[in-house]
């Protein structure tokens, strides 16, 4: 065989059918070859894996990296490099609080990302209200397949939009990605914490599984009648699931994901994190963040994504005395597979077959952007991680590449942590650094968007 550009040897590659000896060969960005190492060709650049697992980067299906106005909180330089150095190869990145609903809003976005990205990327619009559902099929024709939406503040969209919405999805394709708490619950379980707001957890009280219940529900019964792709973003209760599992078995089109804290922290972490732990939907109970583990090894959860929305600590100091004045959001993106690793995959709660799964090749599917990421196969962008097993760390705000200068896992002890990350062929980051000057990173349109009936498709 001809001289290559990159060959990774001496790794463990996590395939979709599991863990295989050897390594692989890239050429003009793309994975050419994956053999035992004795049959690897020559290359140019050869990197010694050492027995680590070398799996496909990671797809962040929903992180809110860089809003026009609010790049004081992250932008795509800081959060690619955060990207990078959580093993994470593509982002989907969310609107904030700008509105990207017309072609403007997303070429200022994609002209942004290419020129300050370390790692691809690409689009959910949104936010859906009743004046712009009718950009889903220009906005498909660029690329973007996923839109946002909201049954609650500060995006709220009335019934009416959520129907018309699906059924424009219906018809052309994509997916509407749905917020899902209930209004009217979370208006009438805040008036009983009046009075109670300097303690953190009246946040979560003041927001009960109930209104995710109902409003997931209520979700699937639209995309039951209308078709089209429903996604249920973040979902943090055992009832949540059970939704999701009973609209998929009567054949809704209805997928949903994880965020890393929600499997990590609960309810009563909230008084000792403070202000910081503010985050919608909130913490949970220990009792929710077990059903969310099984979930996600069952596939019932088809996704771990960051919903990475980190902000100036003086926005989350801001609600010391009153929770409600505190920003509303985290840190994530470095850390979904260190925590799938430390809490899933040493703790039992994982495999590393569903790790592939839902960190990788899932997400890839329903980004429509599978096999060309989220895979180790030959002629897939060579997107890969290494992962050494083994490293521990204690979590602390210097090893963050956010802008915000803290971090919600501060002192966490974990085991296994990403040591080198790769973006088409080229190393992004290695052990503290990111390798590579912001531009990199690349606008990935979305192709038809699969959706993911059984997790072995
Ligand atoms: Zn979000």
């Amino acid at each position: 065989m001809a001289s290559v550009d990159l060959v990774i040897k001496n790794a463990r590659l996590l395939l979709e059918s599991g863990l295989v000896t050897g390594g692989l060969a890239v050429t003009d960005g793309q994975i050419c070859a994956i053999a035992s190492d004795e049959h690897l060709p020559q290359a140019e650049q050869v990197v010694d894996a050492r027995k680590n697992i070398v799996m496909p980067g990671l797809i962040d299906g929903h992180a809110h990296i860089h809003d026009p106005k609010m790049t004081s909180h992250e932008d795509f330089t800081s959060g690619s490099r955060a990207a990078a150095a959580g093993g994470v190869t593509t982002i989907i990145d969310m609107p904030l609080v700008s509105q990207m609903d017309s072609e403007t809003s997303l070429e200022d976005k994609k002209k942004a990302g290419n020129e300050m990205s370390i790692v691809d990327f690409s689009f959910t619009a949104g936010m859906l209200t009743e004046d712009n559902y009718s950009m889903v099929s220009t906005m498909l024709q660029k690329g973007v397949g996923a839109f946002k939406a909201f049954t609650c503040d500060p995006f709220m969209a009335s019934t009416g939009t959520l129907v018309r919405s699906l059924s424009e999805v219906s018809e052309h394709g994509g997916m509407v990605t749905i917020h899902s708490e209930d209004q009217g619950i979370l208006d009438e379980f805040s008036k009983e914490m009046e009075g109670e707001w300097d303690a953190p957890i009246s946040h979560s009280l003041a927001r009960p599984p109930l209104a995710e219940q109902i409003a997931i529900r209520q979700n699937i019964s639209i995309a039951e009648q209308t078709g089209g792709h429903l996604h249920i973003a973040h979902v943090t209760t055992k009832n949540g699931v059970r939704e999701i599992e009973r609209g998929r078995l009567r054949g809704v089109t209805v997928t949903t994901e994880v965020c890393p804290h929600h499997l990590v922290f609960y309810r009563d972490d909230m008084n000792r994190l403070g202000p910081r732990s503010k985050l919608n939907p909130p913490f949970r109970t220990k009792e929710d963040r077990a059903a969310l583990w099984s979930a996600l090894l069952r596939g019932s959860i088809q996704m771990v994504v960051s919903d990475h929305a980190p902000c100036p600590i003086e926005k989350k100091e801001a609600g010391r005395e009153d929770i409600r004045n505190a920003w509303s959001g985290v840190d994530g993106i470095q850390m979904i597979l260190r925590v799938l690793l430390s809490e899933g995959i040493n703790r039992g709660r994982l495999s590393l077959g569903r790790l592939v799964r839902v960190a990788s090749s899932n997400p890839a599917r329903i980004f429509g952007m599978y096999p060309r990421k989220g895979a180790l196969r030959i002629g897939s962008d060579a997107d890969f991680v290494i992962i050494d097993p083994h490293k521990e760390e204690t979590i602390t705000a210097d090893m963050m590449f956010s802008k915000c200068g803290w971090t919600l896992y501060e002192g966490l002890r974990l085991k296994g942590a990403p040591i080198m990350t790769f973006v088409r062929g080229v190393k992004v980051f290695e052990g503290d650094v990111a390798t590579i000057k912001p531009g990199h990173g690349k606008f990935q349109p979305m192709g038809q968007v699969n959706e993911i009936r059984s997790e072995r498709d």
